[in-house]
């Protein structure tokens, strides 16, 4: 994807300094196509989701079943190709492995994106939090759950009440995250409070706490979609950690997965693009067949319209989130890029998912096909890791000034 053409980025964006002190301007833009290497790494993959997952995705839906299968295949097949070419394996190529797995299973996405997922996720693991957790975290053996969320702080991340109080050379943490996707995971990344007199974003910390630590409890929720990766609530009661359990400075954890989440966004954005596309392509092959009032349901114009205008549509947000992981590749601020593509490309999915599912008249309201659970799977992806005006929050911030 990063076939350098001389086009210079410029759009829209005005003398922005990155961390590594280069400015937007400085670097290349796309060359609108995938490397040779990707372009075979996401054909490979297409087989895999529509061979080996799709057959498996309704039946995880149904039975809650964690699609751990799915996920080592994934991670086997991009470990394996990328070994000799690890420099190919960029954020652009994560956004491949996210498109084409959710074409097969949006639920095995997450955990299946490899290496240069992990280094943006898990960036500020020590070393010896790494050695322990990040050998079976890459296989897929085990997960990890984020903790954020709570009662009082879901959008408003800055009310956050969990607190870690300083006991001896203990901490001691009491409170709790209501929305911690992979409930079934063997360690929490859980983000609280540790300096009392802080508001808002200052004075949270992060800890890494494995799931058989005493003081900790778990409740599942029963969701409308994503059934297959347990959401649930976890109390922390009296947990007691060490220092060598806290990631990075105290104080500091907000703002550094803040980063995280700008590319997270475009991950997710490409996960209900994926899911969309080929909730499409499934339709213009049903309604080619379809006869009704002596032709195919496709032969009308205000259907096939329809395909031209999610297939646009579809496409500037899949450009727009191959963008956002093309800045952070090249080291280049991408936040309010990151909240453009969150409140975009799903809610473009889930509209485009429901349109599919409506021309396919009564089969496509029937729990036989995958549409129905596209569609709450990606809907839940509009509110999970931000919601749409939070975004808009997010860009309005940019634009107007803070
Ligand atoms: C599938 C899924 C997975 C998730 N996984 C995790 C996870 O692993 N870890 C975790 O910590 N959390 C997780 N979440 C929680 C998610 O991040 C929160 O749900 C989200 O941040 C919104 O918070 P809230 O639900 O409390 O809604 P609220 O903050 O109560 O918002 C309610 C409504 O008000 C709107 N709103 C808020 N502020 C404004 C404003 N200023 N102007 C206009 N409207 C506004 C929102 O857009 C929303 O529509 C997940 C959620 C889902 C659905």
């Amino acid at each position: 994807m990063i076939e350098i053409l001389s086009i210079v980025l410029r759009e829209g964006i005005r003398d922005r300094e990155v961390p590594r002190g280069r400015r937007v301007e400085e670097c290349q833009m796309l060359g609108f196509s995938f490397t040779t290497a990707q372009e075979e790494f996401r054909t490979g993959l297409r087989e895999i989701a529509l061979r080996e997952l799709l057959p498996r995705y309704q039946e995880a839906d149904v039975n809650l079943i964690y699609p751990k299968e799915q996920i080592q295949r994934v991670i086997r097949y991009s470990n394996e190709f990328w070994s000799d070419r690890e420099d190919e394996w960029n954020l652009v190529s994560v956004g491949i492995t996210a498109e084409e797995v959710a074409r097969g299973d949006i639920n095995s996405v997450l955990p299946a994106l490899g290496k240069p997922y992990h280094d943006q996720f898990l960036a500020d693991f020590s070393p010896a939090q790494q050695q322990r957790w990040l050998p079976t975290l890459m296989s897929g053996e085990q997960m990890i759950g984020l903790g954020i969320t709570e009662p009082a702080a879901g959008s408003d991340m800055g009310r956050l009440e969990a607190r870690a109080e300083r006991r001896g050379d203990r901490w001691v943490l009491n409170g709790v995250k209501n929305s911690v996707s992979f409930l079934n995971a063997a360690v929490f990344y859980m983000f609280v409070r540790t300096d009392p007199d802080t508001r808002g974003w200052q004075g949270i910390s992060a800890f890494l706490i494995p799931r058989d630590t005493p003081g900790m409890s778990f409740e599942p929720i029963d969701d409308l979609g994503c059934r297959a990766i347990p959401r649930g609530v976890v109390r922390l009661e009296n947990v007691e950690l060490g220092d060598s359990d806290r990631v990075g400075e105290p104080g500091t954890a907000f703002t550094r997965i803040s980063r995280f989440f700008d590319v997270n966004r475009a991950v997710i954005g490409l996960k209900c693009i994926g899911a969309a596309l080929q909730s499409l392509d499934e339709t213009i092959a049903w309604t080619k067949k379809r006869v009704v009032f002596g032709g195919p349901v496709a032969g009308h114009q205000s259907v096939s319209f329809k395909f031209a205008e999610a297939a646009t549509r579809l496409e500037l947000g899949r450009l727009g989130c191959y963008r956002v992981l093309w800045m952070r590749d090249q080291g280049v601020a991408c936040q309010h890029e990151g909240a453009m593509v969150k409140w975009w490309a799903p809610k473009t999915a889930a509209e485009t998912i429901h349109s599919c599912l409506l021309l396919h008249g009564h089969y496509g309201f029937s729990k036989q096909l995958p549409l129905q659970q596209r569609l709450r799977d990606v809907i839940g992806w509009q509110i999970g890791d931000g919601s749409e005006e939070v975004m808009k929050l997010i860009i309005a911030r940019e634009l107007l000034g803070r």
